[in-house]
């Protein structure tokens, strides 16, 4: 679908919204067909049916892409979800159902097929696939597309965008991102591989690791040093960004065993000689650290955004559960020390999602959000992890079974508290930014 039509199709929702009645939090949703994971126990919980439509603070174009999104997501249900999970199978299907209806470009120009719409639609977009049981699968299978290639938005020729852009947004290529090295780790500034001209190209050598979708993707964005870190005034100075063909005859790439997220593979990736076109470099050499960073704080409110969607899924499936569970003749629900703890998570959920969207007003009005995003990513992660344990908690041993799907989110929540910078980074950042303390590392 072309901007065009997201457009129209924006505001047919949009009028349609208007008829219909908005939806509860928590509503109950009977199932319409037997569930394939059948049990006396079963919570039949659809999570496209809980969406909350509610929320006062949403502006009509993010109820809109909330309710569009729900719609999309309310086709891959929570069996897809386990079954992409079990079978470690990448969820294309639902990658081309967001990109046929248009919504891989959502903050990309409209020149190159996007929407244009800002990092405030993005983050209902992204929370709202996670929120669907979708969780970190159906938010990592996209997330690329949605701020990855800010770099080549902002600093790539005209050129460069229609051959780059034009088929992400189209969902006929996909990229991956290439920045951790196994041995410098969250010092991202000190990696090791290394980018030197040679004619008309780029000789790239060095290693990477935990590169999301690297099994799939066609391309990549990768940032290497070109000067050497002892010719720089600055670490900063020297590193490189290119967006390239993965080009598997010269890049050795293998999938690592992980704790959660099957669907959506990890790689590391070794490279000695591979060969980059210099016409696939990204802005000026050298400056590739800069233009990494122009897109970091969306990302963070992306992160954010996608955790609290596992979040109230948790929450959710808790809910329901503590409802219907019947243990000493009534429903466990009915005992504070089950209730509180879900009521608890609630309040920090909704507070982490204020500061998210907070985040995302002030990053579309070109803010500096820091701080905001940051904080968004931190308070929303460990919200989340809260809920999640607790779901796990509340289904008692029915939390450990893979048909109740909170142990799937229980794995998966662990991701943004780790990635793409740990607590303690944003700690770190909170102390030196904010509070004005010295630098700790
Ligand atoms: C599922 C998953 C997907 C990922 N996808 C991608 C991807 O697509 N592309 C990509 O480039 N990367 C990706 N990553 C990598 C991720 O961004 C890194 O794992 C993360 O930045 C942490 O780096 P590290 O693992 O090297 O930890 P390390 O840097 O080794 O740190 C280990 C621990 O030490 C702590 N620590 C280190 N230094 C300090 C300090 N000075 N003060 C306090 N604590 C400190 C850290 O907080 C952390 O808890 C992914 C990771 C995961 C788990």
């Amino acid at each position: 679908m072309t901007s065009r039509k997201l457009a129209e199709s924006l505001a047919g929702l949009l009028a349609r919204r208007t008829r219909s009645k908005p939806s509860t939090a928590f509503r109950v949703h009977q199932p319409t067909s037997a569930s394939s994971f059948s049990s006396t126990r079963s919570a039949p919980a659809r999570g496209t049916e809980f969406l909350q439509l509610h929320d006062p603070d949403l502006t009509e174009s993010q109820r809109t892409v909330r309710e569009a999104i729900g719609k999309v997501c309310a086709k891959f249900d929570d069996t897809y979800w386990l079954q992409a999970d079990e079978e470690h199978r990448f969820p294309s299907e639902f990658h081309r159902a967001l990109a046929q209806d248009g919504w891989l470009g959502i903050c990309m120009p409209a020149a190159y097929g996007g929407s244009e719409l800002g990092i405030a639609e993005a983050a209902v977009m992204v929370q709202t696939i996670a929120e669907s049981g979708a969780a970190y699968a159906g938010a990592s299978a996209v997330h690329m597309n949605i701020f990855g290639l800010e770099p080549v938005r902002k600093f790539g020729t005209e050129e460069q965008k229609r051959r780059m852009l034009v088929p992400l947004i189209a969902g006929r290529e996909r990229a991956c991102f290439g920045v951790t090295e196994p041995n410098t780790g969250l010092d991202t500034l000190r990696l090791q591989s290394r980018a030197v001209r040679d004619g008309d190209h780029y000789v790239l050598s060095g290693q990477k690791i935990w590169i999301s979708t690297a099994q799939v993707a066609e391309k990549i964005l990768i940032l290497a040093r070109t000067t050497p870190l002892e010719e720089v005034k600055k670490p900063s100075q020297g590193l490189s960004l290119f967006y390239t063909d993965l080009d598997r005859t010269q890049v050795h790439v293998t999938e690592i065993p992980k704790m959660g997220r099957a669907a959506v593979d990890s790689n590391t990736l070794f490279f000695d000689g591979w060969r980059v076109p210099k016409e696939d470099l990204i802005g000026d050499e050298n400056n590739g650290f800069k233009m990494i960073m122009h897109g970091m704080n969306a990302e963070r409110i992306l992160i954010a955004a996608e955790a609290l969607g596992i979040g109230f899924a948790a929450l959710r499936r808790a809910v329901l559960y503590a409802g219907e569970r019947k243990v000493f003749g009534r429903p466990i629900g009915q005992n504070q020390a089950v209730q509180h703890p879900l009521a608890d998570s609630w309040m920090q959920l909704e507070a982490a999602r204020l500061v998210i969207y907070q985040a995302a007003r002030m990053y579309d009005a070109g803010h500096e959000t820091g701080e905001y995003a940051n904080a968004a990513k931190y308070l929303a992660a460990e919200a989340a992890f809260q809920a999640c344990e607790r779901a796990v908690m509340i289904h008692g041993g029915m939390g450990y079974a893979k048909e109740y799907h909170v142990e799937r989110y229980f794995r998966e929540i662990m991701i943004p508290r780790i990635a793409p910078v740990s607590r303690e980074m944003i700690r770190n950042y909170i102390g030196e930014r904010v509070l004005g303390l010295p630098r700790s590392y």
